[in-house]
């Protein structure tokens, strides 16, 4: 069986590793906090043999160059856009330490996990956020969100739009593991976007109970995101009519919608 396990790192982020009972060799998606992962693989014992990144920015890539110091032949696969200069203070050029680049429609194989991906391009966030999607699982980084996505840098509102209808096709009962606990928060906007949502006050319920437990609340699945994310909602009549209220205008198209609910997150939640 293949296992997933969270390491928490840095305050909210998660770094997802991915092992075979029995076995030390792992996989890692995002390790950006270096003491962290070095820490913890030491004290388990165990031996990552690729590393899969979603995108640029530093919280999702600081323990690359540290895992390759320490760890011979480890695999670094990135995106093939990942920027090789640093235009953002937000990035980390890796590009020295990546040994594999892939884009959308690649596959990804991991034979010592046994494990195969299918490689998914979903601009939006960073124009070179890619998921690696296989088993049941993908791997989404900032694009998803428990209840909520990333905000906007390199891309734009219509990209994001177009990634998440990208996603939404996926299997309902996929598990989406994105990589920071921000649920919770999450839910409290988008219950500001559906008030009425059953499906989404059960979530809020839900998820809170796992939080005060200390449970993480990812993964969450496919079919829940898309009963209560308003970022995967913009579709749904009274998401819509949210967000036209919001800009005070009518809205005519997916990414306008999107666009409209990102900004008003942005300007007055959060
Ligand atoms: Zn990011």
């Amino acid at each position: 069986m293949l296992n997933i396990t969270p390491v928490p790192a840095f305050s909210d982020n998660y770094i997802w590793m991915l092992s075979r009972e029995g076995s030390k060799l792992v996989a890692l998606v995002d390790p950006g906090d270096k003491a962290r992962i070095l820490d913890y693989l030491q004290q388990k014992q165990l031996v990552p043999v690729a590393v899969l990144i979603t995108h640029q920015h530093y919280d999702h890539t600081g323990g690359v160059a540290a895992l390759v110091d320490k760890y011979t032949g480890l695999r670094i696969i990135a995106p093939d856009r990942l920027p090789s200069g640093s235009p953002l203070s937000i990035d980390l050029p890796i590009t020295e330490y990546i040994t594999e680049r892939v884009a959308d429609g690649d596959e990804v194989e991991i034979a010592e996990l046994g494990i195969r991906f299918n490689v998914l391009g979903i601009p939006g966030h960073t124009l070179d956020h890619l998921a690696y999607f296989g088993h049941g699982m993908v791997f989404c980084g900032d694009t998803i969100f428990g209840c909520g996505c990333g905000r906007l840098f390199s891309g734009s509102a219509a990209q994001m739009a177009a990634s998440m209808t990208k996603l939404s096709s996926l299997p309902a009962d996929t598990r989406v593991y994105c990589a920071h606990e921000y649920t919770l928060d999450n839910i409290g906007f988008a219950r500001w976007v559906e008030p009425d949502n059953a499906d989404l006050l059960q979530r809020d319920a839900d998820d809170m109970a796992k939080q005060e437990k200390g449970m993480p609340t990812i993964p969450s699945t496919l079919a829940l995101e898309l009963k209560t994310n308003p970022f995967m909602r913009y579709r749904i009549p009274a998401v819509k009519q949210a967000a036209e209220k919001f800009a005070g205008k009518k809205l005519n198209t997916d990414a306008e919608v999107f666009a409209a609910i990102r900004r008003w997150k942005d300007t007055e939640y959060d």
